[in-house]
């Protein structure tokens, strides 16, 4: 990139930092709209309602930033709430990981996890009293004849034949229902509203259908299970949520949400609706997750090429760089597709000023320095981070054996390149200038180790005399070194929208089967050895490494590159 146009990129991106930071979003404007107007009260309490039937991924995240986000902003509450009102999908198993996610990636502990569940019987009381007011009715038709009876958009619905029932003998059926008198599907609740209504969400809606089945909190006993539409305007209502933010598809259930608590004349909380994140190269879509685990595609919801929000914890991502990203992607009212690199990017510059650097090798060469003396180690200095002072110094051990990755040696090196090539000169970060001398081949033609003469008098890595080197290469003492095995990851699938519905190949054609590359025998600076699971470090000169959580031990280390770095620092580092 130029000077001038680079010159003009920070221009416009400064800019657009300080605009965003002073423009509201439109939900913060309609919140701040209603602080004035003293509409709550003054208050803000927004929430996340997870339905406990798979783990949390990126999209959930910006849900999650969003409302979390507002509450912090504006002095307000956030619940957590799960919408479990579907037994035969749900599981303790997401219920522990759903909480898990928020915490991390909020920051926030919860003195209470609000249940759906918990208001089963407020529900059937509410249900009832739609009954007596004429505006809820037990229907015998099956879930598939309600279907066919529907309507299309330009021909009204049937009225059900049961549409008409008193209603002592709907309030009776309906406590025989929750009973467990009925087999499933044999009767449902309906709310009595309009068949002819121009939104199908109006037209009749089932508010309860019968399931004989174990719900993960409350056991064996309901045999009737409250519809997500009926319940989830309600569960807000009774938590006296604010601003009831949620994706854009519910905007036309809103007028029968507002229609529930109209008849039942609740307290009403806003409902406000933003376009969910779509992010190229994957897929979000929890039925697709689940069949990747399921079908062995990857390993676990934790796999690091997940979109999960444990897979990215695990792959090295921060909660910073996730919170980060969604501040800049925004909310809007539109949907659109949102580019991974976004995300990369967050992360990148989260990590640049966080993450410690460190030396390791991932494609060892040996190289023997045959003027230092064989018995010799010294200790030299290393930065930490030369984004932050306060981080300090290491000592990394330097020897006559040392490992070099692969390609920053060349036997027939083309003029631009600046790293080791037989008789050129090159700098050891924290060390010295090598020079190149001689290498060893295999019979296959491989190079084997690589012979260099290093300058005692450039301690440090700068000459005395003035000398310039074009290339600074990294390294790790052979003696010192510390083995690992390092896993590269890339992109899960070759196409930017895998789950294109105009698209009839199955969304599996499109997995990468380069997205996973392990390396064996890569070879560490002996620091690494302590590393902690969430710590993330930069490898000069490769990208950002953490722990892997999962399947390192003291006998077995093991990294996953959370990302590459944009640019090596072969040429820009040179001081
Ligand atoms: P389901 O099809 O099972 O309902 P879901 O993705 O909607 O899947 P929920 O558990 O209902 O999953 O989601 C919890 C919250 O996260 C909802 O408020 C939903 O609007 C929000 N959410 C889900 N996916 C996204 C997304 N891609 N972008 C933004 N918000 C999302
Ligand atoms: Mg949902």
């Amino acid at each position: 990139m130029s000077k001038e146009s680079e010159n003009f990129k920070n221009h416009c991106s400064e800019n657009n930092s300080v605009e965003s930071e002073k423009r509201l979003n439109f939900i913060e404007q309609i919140i701040e709209d209603d602080l004035q107007t003293e509409k709550f009260d003054g208050r803000v309490h927004t929430r996340f309602p997870p339905e406990p039937n798979g783990y949390l991924h990126i999209g959930h995240a910006k849900s999650i930033c969003l409302n979390s986000g507002l509450a912090t902003r504006y002095n307000g509450k956030f619940n957590v709430r799960f919408d479990d009102t579907n037994p035969t999908k749900e599981d303790t198993e997401y219920v522990e990981s759903i909480i898990e996610d928020v915490q991390w990636l909020t920051g926030r502990t919860f003195d209470h996890i609000y249940y759906a569940s918990d208001y089963f019987e407020q529900f059937y009381e509410y249900a009832v009293d739609l009954i007596k007011k004429g505006k809820a009715y037990v229907c015998d038709l099956t879930p598939e004849e309600i279907r066919e009876t529907r309507g299309t958009p330009t021909v009204p619905g049937e009225e059900s034949p049961y549409r008409n029932r008193g209603v002592e003998e709907n309030l009776d059926l309906f406590a025989r229902m929750r009973a467990g008198e009925f087999p499933d599907g044999q009767k449902t609740l309906r709310a009595k509203i309009d068949m002819a209504s121009p939104n199908f969400n109006l037209r009749d809606p089932i508010m309860y259908r019968i399931v004989h089945a174990e719900h993960h909190r409350t056991g064996n006993q309901w045999r009737i299970y409250p519809m997500y539409d009926w319940a989830h305007g309600l569960e807000d209502s009774l938590e006296r949520i604010t601003h009831s933010i949620c994706t854009l598809e519910f905007e036309h259930h809103r007028p029968l949400y507002d229609w529930f608590i109209d008849q039942l004349g609740v307290y009403h909380p806003q409902q406000i609706e933003f376009a969910r994140l779509a992010l190229n190269y994957t897929v979000m879509s929890k039925r697709k997750l689940l069949q990747l685990v399921k079908e062995n595609y990857v390993n676990g919801w934790d796999d690091p090429r997940m979109p999960t929000i444990c897979g990215l914890r695990r792959r090295g991502y921060t909660p910073e760089a996730i919170r980060e990203f969604c501040r800049r992607i925004g909310v809007a009212k539109f949907n659109s597709m949102i580019d991974f690199v976004q995300l990369e990017n967050a992360l990148r510059d989260d990590l640049n000023k966080r993450a410690q650097r460190r030396m390791a090798v991932l494609r060892p060469l040996k190289v023997v320095i045959d003027n230092y003396p064989a018995d010799q180690t010294e200790w030299l200095d290393a930065v930490n981070n030369p984004e932050n002072e306060a981080d300090g110094t290491r000592q990394v051990p330097f020897s006559n054996v040392i490992y070099i990755e692969q390609d920053d040696f060349m036997e027939d090196a083309p003029k631009k390149y600046y790293r080791l090539a037989p008789g050129k000169e090159v700098r050891l970060r924290y060390a010295y200038y090598v020079v190149c001398t001689n290498f060893v081949k295999d019979a296959a033609g491989n190079i084997t180790e690589v012979h260099c003469n290093y300058d005692p008098a450039t301690r440090g890595g700068s000459s005395p005399d003035g000398r310039k080197v074009q290339g600074t290469i990294h390294w790790v003492s052979a003696e010192h070194a510390v083995d690992a095995e390092v896993r590269l990851y890339d992109r899960l699938f070759t196409k930017e929208t895998p789950d294109d519905p105009q698209d009839p190949a199955d969304f599996k054609t499109y997995l990468n089967p380069q997205s996973l590359e392990v390396l064996n025998g890569c070879k560490l600076e002996p620091t690494l050895k302590d590393a902690a699971a969430s710590e993330p470090f930069q490898f000069e000169r490769i990208g950002y490494f953490a722990l892997d959580s999962r399947d390192s031990s003291a006998e077995r280390i093991v990294f996953n590159r959370a990302v590459s770095l944009r640019d090596s620092w072969t040429k820009q580092q040179e001081k």
